[in-house]
Parts: structure tokens; C-alpha cells; sequence
């Protein structure tokens, strides 16, 4: 990463202000001065303004309960994931996945491309689990067919595993994650989803205590979790 992007990413200032700084010679890279804004970076480097260390994270990890309205990537017209993210890092971090627009829940925001791949891979079949709120009753028969897996019109899904929790609320594990899968499952059966929170992702349930639109970090035991 260029020195400058690293310095404004850790909340430093701007890339016109650090590179002011840069040029003054205000910046040190392993001891010694760097007055060139392209140089080259990493989160090895010993990086100094002044006597001030600037410490950026190499890795990220969120685990955000998604509100509803806001849409799952990084850049959007509307309300994104990444804008409800206060960090320094902002720049760098994208959602593990998507979940629609009007869908509530556990969604992973990170820098580390490697594991987010990993997690959204499909030759991996990571369980997610969602909360589907209905608009008609679920019978018995619906549940067999959620279990063996239901016909859509561009593919077969794979059995999931369905428990009625009531007459109008089941919880769903899918280890696809086509575009509006749980909707479109549904459907199929005649019915409709009216309400819809993922509450497990890849074995990692979400933190109850964090309410729509808000965060924290995982813990290094979540974590273990998913890699
Ligand atoms: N299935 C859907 O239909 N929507 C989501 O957001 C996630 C799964």
C-alpha cells in the first residue's frame, strides 16, 4: 500500500495532508525519512510521524447485525454496510456475502480477501441459518420438501435443515446462498416471506446484544470459529 493511503487510512489526515507531511519530512519508515508519498508500505513497517507511531490493523473483523435499509456493498448511492462502520480502515473493509436490502442479521465485514472467500465458497457448503417469518402457516409438507430440497427455476437446492419454531416461523439452514434464495424457496411453496434475520453464519451464531445497526469486533474464539 502506498505510504500516504496508509497514513490517511489510520486517520491521520487526508492523502493531501500526509502527503504535506511526507514532503516536509516529517514521516520515518523502519528509522529512516521517506519523502515520497508512492512509497511502498506494509503493516510490518515501523511507521512514525514525528516520535507518533500510526498503527493500522492488518486484519478486520466485524460481526455487524445488519438493519433493515441499507444495502450489502461497498459503494452505493443509498445507505451502504461500510457507512455504518465508524473506523479508520473504513476504505478497506467489505461485506462477507449480501443479505437484501430488507434483510436483518448477522453479516461478516472484513479486509482479509482470503477468508472471505473461503466463507462464501460454495464447495465449502457454510450453513447459514435464517429466521423466516411467514405469511401463511407451514405445514409438515413443506418442511419435508425444505428437507429434500426444492426445484427453483435456475437450480436444485441442496436439503436444508428446517425446524418450525411456530405456525408462521421457521428456522432455515441453507448452505447455498443464491439471490433471494429463502424468498424464492418459499414462494415456491405458495407462501411468503414477510420478515427475514440471518442469526448463524458458517457456525457462528450472532451476538443477540448487538441490535440492527450496530457492531464490534470478533473475538479471537469467533474467529477460530471460522477459519
Ligand atoms: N435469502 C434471501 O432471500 N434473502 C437474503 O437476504 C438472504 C437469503
Amino acid at each position: 500500500m502506498r505510504l500516504d493511503k496508509y497514513l490517511s487510512n489510520a486517520g491521520t489526515g487526508s492523502r493531501k495532508e500526509v502527503g504535506g507531511l511526507i514532503k516536509k519530512g516529517q514521516v520515518t519508515v523502519n528509522g529512516s525519512v521517506v519523502k515520497s508519498p508512492k512509497v511502498s508500505v506494509t503493516y510490518q513497517d515501523d511507521i512514525l510521524i514525528g516520535t507518533e507511531k500510526v498503527n493500522l490493523e492488518a486484519f478486520i473483523y466485524i460481526m455487524l447485525h445488519k438493519p433493515q435499509g441499507v444495502i450489502s456493498s461497498t459503494e452505493d448511492e443509498a445507505e451502504t454496510v461500510i457507512d455504518i462502520i465508524d473506523h479508520a480502515q473504513a476504505g478497506e473493509l467489505f461485506p462477507v456475502g449480501r443479505l437484501d436490502k430488507d434483510t436483518t442479521g448477522l453479516l461478516l465485514i472484513t479486509n482479509d480477501g482470503k477468508l472471505a472467500h473461503k466463507l462464501t465458497s460454495p464447495k465449502k457448503h457454510h450453513g447459514k441459518t435464517y429466521e423466516v417469518i411467514l405469511r401463511d402457516a407451514v405445514s409438515e409438507e413443506d418442511l419435508d420438501a425444505l428437507r429434500e430440497g426444492i426445484p427453483l427455476k435456475d437450480f436444485f437446492t441442496k436439503p436444508a435443515e428446517a425446524e418450525k419454531i411456530d405456525e408462521q416461523k421457521v428456522h432455515l439452514t441453507i448452505t447455498e446462498g443464491k439471490f433471494h434464495q429463502v424468498k424464492r424457496m418459499f414462494q415456491y411453496l405458495g407462501n411468503e416471506v414477510t420478515g427475514l434475520k440471518r442469526i448463524s453464519f458458517a457456525s457462528l451464531p450472532l451476538d443477540e446484544k448487538l441490535k440492527p445497526g450496530e457492531y464490534r469486533s470478533l473475538s479471537s474464539e469467533e474467529l477460530d470459529i471460522l477459519r
